[in-house]
């Protein structure tokens, strides 16, 4: 058995403003604290939109929540000319724990590649914030079988010029890209081999602390009827919610079980 501890993450994409994400926080704190959920035995957290941090931070402070929260990208640089960006230090100071960095999306409608999101992840660490680095092979790697190999590679590209304190602070997100909101959950047995690979190669790259401090979160059409399954492999230590984190019941379901 390990000792991390578990972490339930909810990406929002680009839905709610902050009237509707200040609600559904107050509401996920309500059913939450209804359910005497123990926010030490599973962590929570949200991502909402630039547009709806500072909402949130000012609701869970006032009301002193449990629910942590984050950012789904970040700039890489740290200030100036650069219309539109957001920096970590931005983020950092409105009480964000988390950023997302590579999300599949992103990946895919922005121009951010390997180095980019080396800066990504060196941007949040800097500001004292863990970054929720995602990774996963897409149904083409999948058809050839090279799908732990990808995956694998993704995260050593990405993280193998950090320092081992920094890499201990790193959080993986395992999501194959033909899982991300079609309802096509991967395999309880292929979510932990992949989360295995990624932890054994982090070990042979660092060591056995950070191999064994990493979190590594399964991603992918996960709902409150696969998520017992899911959570019971060793190497999986929760989730990367899409679809289903815009649910409130549904969400809170999922906390209870993970
Ligand atoms: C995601 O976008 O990170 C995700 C896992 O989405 P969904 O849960 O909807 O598949």
């Amino acid at each position: 058995t390990s000792r991390r501890i578990p972490l339930v993450a909810g990406n929002w994409k680009m839905n709610f403003d902050h009237l509707e994400a200040t609600y559904f926080v107050q509401q996920l704190a309500w059913k939450l604290r209804d359910a005497r959920f123990d926010y030490k035995r599973c962590e929570v957290a949200l991502m909402p939109s630039f547009t709806s941090l500072r909402s949130v931070q000012v609701l869970v402070e006032s009301d002193k929540l449990r629910i942590r929260y984050g950012a789904q990208a970040v700039s890489v640089t740290s200030q100036g000319a650069f219309t539109g960006d957001v920096s970590a230090d931005m983020i950092a100071h409105l009480g964000c724990s988390y950023v997302i960095v590579g999300h599949s999306e992103r990946r895919k409608y922005h121009p951010e590649d390997d180095a980019n999101i080396v800066d990504q992840v060196r941007a949040v660490l800097a500001a004292g914030m863990q970054p929720i680095l995602c990774v996963g092979e897409s149904y083409e790697e999948r058809r050839k079988g090279i799908e732990l190999d990808f995956a694998v590679g993704q995260v050593h590209d990405v993280t193998r010029d950090l320092s081992d304190e920094e890499a201990s602070r790193l959080i993986v997100a395992y999501e194959p890209v033909w899982a991300i909101g079609t309802g096509m959950v991967a395999t309880p047995q292929s979510a932990q081999d992949a989360a295995k690979a990624i932890r054994d190669d982090l070990t042979a790259t660092f060591s056995t602390t950070v191999g064994d401090t990493v979190r590594i979160l399964y991603g992918g059409s996960v709902s409150s009827k696969n998520a017992v399954e899911l959570i019971g492999e060793p190497d999986v230590d929760g989730f990367l919610i899409g679809g289903a984190a815009l649910k409130v019941d549904e969400l809170t379901k999922i906390c209870r079980l993970t």
